[in-house]
């Protein structure tokens, strides 16, 4: 069997790997139009500022690995271009040499993740405006990260916005987040968005909100930015508006997508395209809260996606059953934990909800180094099952978001959130932990 992956991080090799591990006599061949494989690029904005010493500790396993050790057919420099359904072939084109090349399969994974948006504002290809994905990104924002380089400005106020706000902080530069909504970190509710606000402020990162960054300007490099309301000079720029499925060169194909580009799979990881699979960000992630297919491109369901499609792909049966919408930031000295549905989601699907929310000490107050987490809960109104939660502060939002996921997978009742026996001890917890203690302070029990 002849498998191809177009593709070579997280949800590709996930599934390179499990093929592998599956079917003794497969023939894996990787193309990536990169350099680098199998690599964390959720580890990159702490490679940024330095937390994490060298790039290449972010990197699992190398291209060399690949072919030396599992015998994986893995080209670099090689881009994908476009499909013969028919006959079953991948077109590409080896960049090295310019010449286009075809690759038949038998089996097809698409991994071909998502690409950062890079909007068509004037000034966008002046020096020193950067994009970051990837490890050469990263490689070419350090280098450009000279001493004169004092003042960044980053543009959108995303999670990836947020961890770089905070990464250039701790390299000592003057911060600027541009955000063109009323508030930053828009997957939370306003007033929890408020806490990680104050937090920049108390950081002496400045936030911006309400603008809309228009061009940029400078004679050999930026130097400044302009919104529709004012003008910034700045030594550096860095975008963070969102990020693109990278589907462009299947559009001829036919192979149905979510409206941004996502291609749509079934529990199998299976496109519409017989023997073509798809994971990862470049995928649909079915979310069992919307009860609908969704685009919630992270690491952790890239990994997931990629090794069901692997397992499916050689023979094996295994059904991805859905995402929560869990995701965790760090941001300065607070941990900004969320899933399920913001207010703004379930307001937008019609759900009718209730909200509780409650600010309770991480562990029992007798006990030093206790902290304040902010909770919030969204549950159904009728059935009262959870619909989501947020809950942000410096210490133990990790493991209650982590708790409130499970709960929304297991289709809980915020109820039945008081019957769950969570670990207490003084150091750790209260006797009632703060998600139980927001069920009880609200009186539905
Ligand atoms: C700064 C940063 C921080 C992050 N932090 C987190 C986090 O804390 N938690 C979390 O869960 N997620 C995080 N993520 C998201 C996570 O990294 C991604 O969801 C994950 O890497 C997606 O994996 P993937 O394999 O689907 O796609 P990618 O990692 O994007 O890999 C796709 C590969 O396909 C290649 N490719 C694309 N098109 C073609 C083509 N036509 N031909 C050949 N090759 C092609 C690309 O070069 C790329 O190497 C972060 C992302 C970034 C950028």
């Amino acid at each position: 069997m002849q498998y191809v992956i177009i593709g070579g991080v997280a949800a590709g090799m996930s599934a390179a790997m499990e093929i592998y591990r599956t079917d003794d006599s497969a023939k894996i061949t990787v193309l990536e139009r990169g350099e680098d494989y199998s690599y964390g690029q959720c580890g990159l904005p702490y490679v940024v500022n330095g937390v994490i010493p060298s790039i290449d500790k972010v990197v699992a396993r190398t291209v060399e690995q690949f072919r030396d050790k599992y015998g994986i057919d893995a080209r670099i420099k090689t881009t994908v271009t476009g499909l013969d359904i028919e006959k079953q072939e991948v077109e590409a084109l080896d960049l090295e040499t310019e010449k286009p090349l075809r690759v038949p399969y038998d089996r097809l994974l698409i991994a071909t993740g998502s690409d950062p948006i890079v909007p068509n504002w004037e000034g966008i290809g002046l020096p020193g405006i950067h994009a970051f994905k990837t490890m050469t990104d990263t490689k070419k924002l350090m280098e450009d990260l000279t001493d004169d380089k004092k003042d960044v400005t980053i543009v959108g106020g995303g999670y990836i916005g947020l961890e770089m706000a905070e990464s250039f902080n701790t390299r000592g530069l003057k911060v600027r987040l541009i955000q063109r909504e009323p508030q930053v970190a828009e997957i939370f509710d306003p007033e929890m968005a408020k806490f990680i606000q104050n937090e920049a402020e108390r950081q002496g990162i400045e936030i911006i909100l309400n603008e809309s960054v228009q061009s940029f300007s400078g004679t050999d490099k930026v130097e400044e930015v302009r919104t529709d309301k004012a003008s910034y000079q700045t030594d550096l720029v860095l975008l963070a508006i969102g990020v693109s499925p990278n589907t462009d060169f299947l559009k001829k194909t036919g192979i149905h997508m979510l409206r941004n580009g996502a291609l749509i799979v079934n529990s199998y990881q299976e496109t519409s395209i017989s023997n073509i699979y798809a994971a990862g960000d470049c995928a649909s992630h079915y979310n069992r809260v919307k009860k609908m297919n969704d685009h919630v491109p992270l690491g952790t369901t890239s990994n997931k996606q990629g090794r069901i499609a692997g397992a499916n792909m050689a023979g094996h049966t295994m059904t991805f059953n859905g995402i929560v919408g869990t995701s965790i930031i760090k941001f300065c000295d607070l941990t900004l934990g969320r899933t399920g549905l913001s207010e703004k989601e379930a307001k937008a699907l019609n759900l009718p909800y209730e909200v509780m929310a409650s600010e309770a000490r991480t562990h029992a107050g007798y006990y030093p180094g206790s902290e304040e987490l902010h909770l919030k809960l969204l549950y159904h109104k009728e059935t009262h099952k959870l619909l989501g939660g947020q809950i942000i502060g410096k210490k133990g939002v990790d493991k209650r978001i982590d708790v409130l996921a499970t709960a929304l997978y297991a289709g809980l009742t915020t109820p039945q959130l008081l019957d769950l026996d969570l670990g207490y001890a003084p150091p750790y917890n209260g006797v009632w932990d703060p998600i139980q203690q927001m069920v009880r302070k609200s009186g539905l029990v």
